[in-house]
């Protein structure tokens, strides 16, 4: 019973603090984050925890044999490359770097021919890139590294975002804030096999003042969080003064925002709104709809609607999709207009509602059997208590609302590309049958559905989240395109992305090949390079598989020593 009661407890801090945060936003984490575990711990310039926090256990260390580098100069030859800033693809090239940073691209020949000789420099590591493509590191910019009981160690996710490309990560947040900023020290040494970290926090989160529901409170959370090691707010659809007051304080201390604009608050903080008082960016797609409803101020729910019944929720989200202002209407191209001009990104995570969709095809994705805990395939199993959970009776009609809704959608985040608006491509998995890293990749086969080009898929992926990362700073980004000078964050394949994104899957692509009359799986990226350390993609995921494989044995022991 206990160990029951201590589960419910994890799921509801998982419910209220991590993902969708419909009620009260911050003030559950801020009180988790007060709770007195070690007398100090959030006062400010406190060293940061090495406990384990909300269930999450940070990284073990680094072994000797796991990446190998950074080099003194490093040489993949004879690639193509797509650098990320939406250039075609290239090569052969070689490229050459030295220590974490790259100091060279340049061409290794014609194509077509062999490559030409003696193109130097003399290497301590090479990789023969013939017939294969690299690309800069990806950037998820919605990331949480889950906790207990869906999956206690961040190690889990870290090697599956490795391994699916993805190289920064913006945490929003990635765990409680002193795990996080001692997570992110961590990775930034390369102590831990990880993504470089950006740290997103709730207002509130981390400090001893309780929830932030003044202006002055704000301010000083603000304050608070420059010097304690956060780089940006993950805020909700907090009241207008108080946003305000974050926004404001947010820019002139030079911290990030991204916005959930959760149903409970959106009615008075939509969109548009939120981007008006300086918000970045719009994850998810709260706040763009209501900002374009055509016959109401709030969204016409059933008479029945209870929005703590899981199933409501994100079942009526979708009817939103006929409730607004057409695409392509002058109301459509104002709202567009006007976040252009505020310079709003959109951060869609398309990815992560997916399943609503078509429930049947994610809850039996080829990978979950290899790939995804136990532990996290039972979160994602219908729950009244777990959350984003909420196939409860999932019926054919929500199946229907929510493919029209993603038809609208679409248009919405592609209209905004093509007006030369910025989309970025978070991923938010470890919900909803979307594990680390597969769910990341769901997230640019969906871009492409919207209408993006390839290109402007792996542009998204990469140059953009780094600019949208490295903008509140005031700063150019270090990474994001593949350029001489720029850190070696890198993802090679030996397959043509461009052509398929399935072949970036951890688990491939399956292909008939017509020479063997065999099926075949193919692709998987090969090497995921960050600062200069190359890691063996394959091996990150043979890491993963054996921590499902352990999992499953600890439970076979437990079901049959309980007989
Ligand atoms: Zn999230």
């Amino acid at each position: 019973m206990l160990n029951r009661s201590r589960i419910a407890k994890y799921l509801f801090a998982l419910m209220f603090a991590v993902f969708f945060s419909a009620y009260g936003v911050g003030s559950y984490i801020a009180a988790q984050e007060a709770a007195p575990t070690a007398p100090g711990q959030s006062r400010p310039g406190a060293p940061a925890q090495t406990q384990p926090r909300e269930g999450l256990t940070g990284a073990p260390n680094r072994r000797p044999d796991e990446g190998k580098g950074p080099f003194k100069t490093l040489v993949i030859r004879g690639v193509m490359v797509i650098d990320g800033s939406g250039a075609p693809p290239a090569g052969p090239m070689d490229v050459v770097v030295s220590g974490n940073r790259i100091s060279a691209v340049r061409s290794a020949g014609m194509p077509g021919v062999p490559l030409r000789q003696n193109r130097g420099p003399q290497a301590d590591h090479e990789i023969d890139g013939t017939g294969m493509y690299l690309m800069p590191g990806f950037v998820d910019p919605h990331v949480h590294a889950g906790g207990a009981p869906k999956n206690q160690d961040a190690e889990y996710a870290y090697k599956l975002w490795l391994a699916h490309g993805v190289t920064t990560v913006r945490g929003v947040p990635i765990g409680g804030n002193a795990w996080s900023v001692r997570e992110k020290e961590r990775s930034a040494k390369n102590e831990i096999v990880a993504p470089r970290i950006y740290n997103y926090q709730r207002p509130g989160s981390g400090w001893d003042q309780g929830s932030v529901d003044t202006q002055e409170k704000a301010t000083a959370y603000v304050e608070w969080a420059t010097k304690n090691g956060v780089d940006g707010l993950k805020l909700g659809a907090e009241r207008p003064e108080i946003m305000k007051a974050l926004l404001g304080s947010a820019k002139e201390h030079g911290l990030g925002s991204t916005a959930h604009l959760q149903q409970s608050g959106v009615a008075h903080m939509n969109a548009i709104k939120a981007a008006r008082l300086g918000l970045g960016t719009v994850t998810h797609f709260y706040g763009h709809f209501e900002s374009l409803l055509k016959d109401h101020v709030v969204q016409p729910w059933p008479v029945e609607m209870n929005a703590s019944d899981e199933q409501w929720r994100f079942g009526q989200v979708a009817r939103l999709w006929d409730k607004i202002h057409a695409p392509g209407s002058p109301e459509w191209k104002a709202y567009l207009e006007e976040h252009l001009k505020l310079g709003t990104v959109f951060d869609p995570t398309l990815t992560i509602y997916s399943a609503g969709r078509h429930v049947s095809a994610f809850r039996n994705a080829d990978w979950h059997d290899k790939y995804t805990l136990p532990s996290l395939m039972d979160f994602y199993t219908p729950s009244r208590t777990a959350h984003g959970s909420y196939w409860f009776d999932w019926t054919t009609e929500d199946e229907v609302a929510w493919r029209n809704f993603y038809q609208v959608w679409f248009k919405l985040v592609n209209d905004y590309k093509k007006m030369g608006g910025r989309v970025t491509t978070g991923s938010d998995s470890g919900f909803i049958y979307q594990t680390y890293g597969f769910g990341y990749i769901n997230e640019l086969e969906m871009l492409q559905e919207a209408g993006f080009h390839p290109l402007e898929v792996i542009q998204a992926a990469t140059m953009n989240g780094a600019l949208t990362l490295e903008e509140p700073k005031g700063k150019a980004p270090e990474f994001g395109v593949v350029r001489a000078g720029m850190l070696a964050d890198m993802v090679i394949v030996d397959q043509n992305p461009l052509h398929n994104f399935k072949v970036l899957y951890g688990n491939g692509h399956v292909k008939l090949n017509d020479t063997t009359g065999k099926v075949e799986r193919i692709g998987g990226i090969k090497y995921t390079i960050k600062d200069g350390i190359v890691y063996d993609a394959k091996q990150l995921l043979a890491d993963v598989a054996a921590m499902v494989e352990k999992q499953k044995r600890e439970r076979a022991t437990k079901t049959t020593s309980s007989r």
